[in-house]
């Protein structure tokens, strides 16, 4: 260090860091995100208040979460829309998903047997690479700007 107080200078620029990757998990991750955002969009009204698929109540959208009926956990379903409701925080958070009246939920509007194949599916070996999760996340980008257009919120 000089002590002269003089700036110190250099003719190098620092080299600009190499772009990490995003690990496969964190782009899953930033995809759930945005499937979250959209199913709580996709379900409110022009006011943008949904109704909790688990306890009726209607809440502003933006205070709702997106709820997984399986678990989040599972990666296989984790990106499978019919598998994410707007759920209030109370349910989901507080309640454990309240996974009895969300099972009842899921039968009656999609029917036991593709609750059965839903189920199924959470053990597959999930596949996607970088690039299609990229591309998912693209495809729910523009969707939620749909959303953002029909909420007059753009
Ligand atoms: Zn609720």
């Amino acid at each position: 260090m000089k002590s002269d107080g003089q700036a110190m200078t250099s003719t190098t620029k620092p080299k600009p860091k190499p772009k990490k990757q995003k690990s496969v998990a964190k782009l899953r991750e930033e995809a759930a995100v945005l499937l979250q955002k959209l199913v709580r969009m996709k379900a409110a009204d022009e006011n943008g208040f949904a109704t909790c698929v688990t306890c009726g109540k209607r809440q502003h959208y933006t205070e709702m979460d997106g709820g997984h009926f399986i678990s989040r956990g599972w990666k296989a379903t984790k990106l499978v829309e019919e598998n994410v409701h707007p759920q209030c925080k109370g349910c989901n958070k507080y309640a454990y998903g309240k996974h009895d009246d969300y099972a009842l939920y899921m039968v009656d509007t999609y029917g036991i047997e593709m609750v059965r194949e839903l189920n199924d599916k959470k053990r597959e070996l999930c596949k996607q690479n970088r690039i299609e999760l990229e591309e998912i996340k693209l495809e729910l980008r523009a969707r939620i700007r749909e959303q953002e257009i029909r909420l007059n919120l753009r």
